[in-house]
């Protein structure tokens, strides 16, 4: 059997050890240094808009901390894309807030803005407000964000942007994770960056990222001894963890060309299957990282569906996976409201994600190549 080739492996620089080394060398091996302080200059640097970044032990963390700082607590209800992983959706909870869950577009596959005005509008209706909105920019395509700040603005909902996929994106040339009240990185094994794991939350205000790096230590007041006003989390980056980011700061750029390059050869491999469409940007407005290159599979026109694609690429030891299952449809949030028709079922009934990887070597790519057409 030849080697698996998977979806999305971590892929190093080759700068990373240097950071780590420096890190044993002067002894901060903790959850603070000078790691976790340039891994923030580097990416305040990177997504510019004067934000202030804090560099958490995930984008769990991060946006947990983001429900916070937005004022969600206790029986607050959340605006969340259904379409995504459940990360996105499970702090709500944490907060002891409700998630309501909105329906994806057919063109980024993200949050729909007419579906999201209508549920603003019935929760106004019913009696309650939500208190924030949680749109994600999937597979690193930016969602309609001009059209979702818009509506978060004039109805005054604090917005959060998951952007744990979509380091590098931009929206008219500006960074995703730049446009909401908060934004949300991260850098898990499977991401475009990797820190073996860890994440970020993006704040508008200094103010706030040192709010938000105070509850990730514990929320301890400034006092000799341990005192404590408010409930305090353990959520901050390891220097050793933050040394890994500074490195693969270093080959973002580089990384992000690479996988735009997979979509590219995808892009060659489909032209001229009808039946099989690639999820690429609708406009020029619209700038991916390509995190992971993803089919809508027809099943009447090619004779196969998804799974039957997945399964012939699994024997050739090449991992694929179906897109994220929707929230709504999930046993945990069944009984959640959905506002929306069907358009993120239709997505993860006929949609597939392909290996993707930074690191996919042209032998791979040859590989992949032959596997789909053997089916067709
Ligand atoms: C990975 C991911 C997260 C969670 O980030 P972790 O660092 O794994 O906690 C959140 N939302 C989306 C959309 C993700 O893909």
């Amino acid at each position: 059997m030849e080697e698996k080739i998977w979806l999305s492996s971590p892929h190093m620089g080759g700068g990373e050890q240097k950071y780590v080394q420096e890190a044993f060398d002067t002894n901060w091996v903790a959850p603070l240094g000078p790691n976790v302080n340039g891994f923030e200059n580097d990416l305040e640097n990177y997504i510019k808009e004067n934000t202030k970044v804090a560099c958490l032990a995930s984008g769990t963390s991060a946006l947990h901390l983001a429900l916070i700082l937005a004022g969600v607590s206790y029986g607050d209800e959340v605006i969340c894309q259904s379409m995504t992983f459940s990360a996105s959706a499970n702090p709500i909870v944490y907060q002891g807030g409700v998630p309501i869950f909105v329906d994806s577009e057919k063109e980024t596959w993200n949050m729909c803005p007419d579906a999201l005005k209508k549920a603003i509008e019935d929760r106004i209706a019913k009696g309650k407000k939500p208190k924030a909105i949680i749109v994600v920019h999937l597979y690193g395509m930016p969602a309609k964000i001009d059209k979702i700040k818009e509506i978060a603005n004039h109805y005054d909902i604090k917005l959060i942007e998951d952007a744990a996929e979509a380091l590098g994106s931009t929206f008219k040339g500006q960074k995703c994770g730049t446009f909401g009240d908060f934004g949300v990185l991260s850098f898990n094994g499977n991401k475009i960056i990797t820190t073996s794991g860890g994440g970020a939350l993006v704040c508008k205000t200094e103010e706030n990222k040192q709010k938000a790096i105070f509850l990730a230590t514990q929320a301890r007041d400034n006092a000799p001894h341990y005192q404590h006003s408010e409930i305090g989390y353990n959520y901050r980056m390891s220097n050793i963890t933050a040394g890994i980011g500074r490195g693969q700061m270093e080959v973002l750029d580089k990384h992000i060309q690479l996988r735009r390059n997979n979509n590219s050869f995808y892009r060659e491999l489909f032209k001229n299957i009808d039946g099989i469409d690639l999820f690429i940007e609708p406009t020029s407005d619209y700038f991916s990282n390509h995190w992971l290159s993803s089919i809508l599979i027809d099943q009447n026109k090619v004779g196969f569906s998804r799974e039957d694609l997945r399964l012939a690429m699994l024997e050739d030891n090449i991992e694929s996976r179906p897109l994220w299952k929707p929230m709504h449809l999930q046993p945990i949030f069944k009984n959640c409201k959905f506002y929306g028709n069907n358009v993120s079922e239709i997505l993860f009934d006929n949609g597939l994600c392909l290996p993707s990887g930074s690191n996919l070597s042209d032998k791979d790519r040859e590989r992949i190549k032959e596997s789909v057409l053997k089916l067709l």
